[in-house]
């Protein structure tokens, strides 16, 4: 496990000395410390990545550029499983799922290496005797502010466009999770990324992160995480001001109509909440059900559900502790409160025999029905916490998928072909899934949010979009 922060290509200590525990969420345990990075430290992070973009970095081709990025996708895959255990050691999650992230983190830097050099300008006619071209550039110092969920797969997502457009990054880990960011910088680092191209500075939200997004000399702020943070950070950005992607909350429906192949549905509709213990922005909290099945569509998860199983990351079951305590206190309050409020529980998982003391455990619930504009079927529960809605039609319906502040990701499941496009046009999210549901998945696949769920893209070639600008030549030469 790598203790210290890495700025400049040298691994250092916090300038401050200070450090803080970083806990094993399935044990409770002290796993070790980390850098209490502040503001000098981003200062010095900030000032690493200005000159490796005026040196070796800036001037690499993009070709190069796209070459480093795989190699690092490779010593990825190389180390996939020690990533892996490290990975799941951080945050409590089950190895399957920790190997699955690792695998995803290593896709970003093979997709955004092999897109590098694949990023054109274009030609504008204009007046006659003009040539116009529309070169795109590299926005310069991007920072890139993660959450403790996915730690590798979000650094993954938020760096890897940033650096095959050949900007410098600065990358805050959140504090729970600083250990796979740190190694992911000795691969890049091993994999011939030149030194300040990536600088992760360690430290606590409202001290390093807070001095990252406020920082006159960043050009990019890649923000993922809470909305109350998120409204931070656009503040900070204004500021400066400069541009920032938002990847917020969300409470994402699954819409099944009685015509829906529940065979199909019914297991990835479990898994959609379970996943990582609920600890997925994308996370299907709400299950929306056609009153005319709801009966038997309730009846077949609720069974599903109930062998949902909880456990330490060896154990490997469906899923793990939450990331912490506070986290564990806020769901658990959730699940408290609903009960108290007589809201009827449909299914529970079981927590495996012989859990550490110490860990961050909650039984899974399933709830239904919830009434739409209940708390539990409104606020980002953040948990593996499932609520039960039925719906008389279309209309009903959309009206209930869009009845939250957020629109992150849907899902619809029906055989209808018109009301597969109808529904996937009416409801406010940045995807939907049709008789699927891939809740952090797809590398290739735009995302991000609408409304109180953030706004800019990730993921696919348009991120390249959000982390580049264009530049307009106009050239005159006479006819
Ligand atoms: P959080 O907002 O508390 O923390 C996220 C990051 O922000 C951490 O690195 C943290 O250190 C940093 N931070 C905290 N305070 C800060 C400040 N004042 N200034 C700058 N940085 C600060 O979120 P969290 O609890 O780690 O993550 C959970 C939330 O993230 C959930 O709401 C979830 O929906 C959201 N999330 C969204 C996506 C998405 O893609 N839309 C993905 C994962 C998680």
């Amino acid at each position: 496990m790598i203790d210290k922060m890495f700025i400049g290509g040298r691994f250092v200590e916090a300038s401050t000395r200070e450090t803080f525990p970083s806990l094993n969420p399935a044990t409770g345990e002290v796993i070790g410390q980390v850098p209490r990075g502040g503001k000098a430290d981003v200062d010095r992070a900030v000032a690493e990545a200005q000159a490796a973009r005026a040196g070796e970095w800036g001037r690499m081709s993009a070709l190069e550029r796209g070459r480093v990025l795989m190699r690092i996708a490779q010593r990825i895959l190389d180390d996939a499983e020690e990533l892996a255990q490290l990975e799941a050691l951080d945050t409590g999650k089950p190895l399957t799922t920790a190997r699955n992230d690792i695998q995803v983190l290593a896709r970003y830097f093979e997709f955004y290496g092999s897109a590098a050099d694949k990023v054109h300008g274009e030609v504008i006619p204009f007046l006659n005797g003009y040539t116009v071209n529309l070169l795109r550039e590299p926005l310069g110092v991007t920072a890139h502010i993660v959450p403790w969920n996915y730690p590798a797969q979000m650094i993954g997502r938020s760096v890897a466009p940033a650096l095959a457009m050949g900007n410098a990054a600065v990358l805050k880990p959140a504090e729970d999770t600083s250990y796979s960011a740190l190694y992911i910088a000795r691969i890049a680092q091993q994999a011939g990324l030149p030194d300040g191209a990536l600088n992760v500075v360690t430290g606590l939200g409202e001290e390093a992160g807070a001095a990252l997004a406020s920082h006159p000399d960043i050009d990019f702020i890649s923000f993922t995480g809470s909305n109350e943070v998120g409204t931070l950070i656009q503040t900070a950005a204004a500021h400066t001001p400069v541009k920032c992607v938002l990847e917020l909350g969300g409470k994402s429906p699954q819409i099944v109509f009685d015509d829906a192949d529940l065979e199909r549905a019914v297991p990835v509709i479990v898994r959609a909440i379970v996943q990582n213990a609920g600890q997925t922005c994308t996370a299907g909290s709400r299950l929306l059900v056609q009153e005319s099945i709801y009966d038997v569509c309730v009846s077949r998860v609720a069974e599903a559900f109930a062998r949902v199983k909880v456990g330490t990351p060896d154990m490997d079951l469906d899923c793990g502790p939450l990331m912490n305590a506070a986290q564990r206190t806020r769901v658990q309050r959730y699940i408290d409160d609903a009960r108290a409020a007589g809201v009827p529980v449909l299914a529970e998982g079981s927590l495996a025999d012989g859990l550490p003391a110490g860990g961050f455990f909650v039984r899974p619930v399933m709830f239904g029905p919830v009434a739409p504009d209940a708390v539990l079927a409104q606020d980002e529960v953040f948990g593996p916490v499932l609520s039960v809605i039925p719906f008389r039609d279309e209309a009903h319906a959309v009206a209930i998928a869009n009845g939250t502040p957020y629109g992150l990701i849907a899902a619809v499941w029906t055989e209808n072909g018109g009301r597969q496009q109808r529904m996937a046009r009416a409801v406010r999210a940045g995807q939907v899934f049709i008789n699927s549901y891939g809740a952090g998945g797809g590398v290739e696949l735009p995302f991000g949010g609408t409304r109180r769920s953030g706004h800019g893209r990730e993921k696919g070639l348009l991120a390249l979009e959000e982390v580049s600008t264009t530049k307009t030549v106009i050239q005159f030469h006479g006819e």
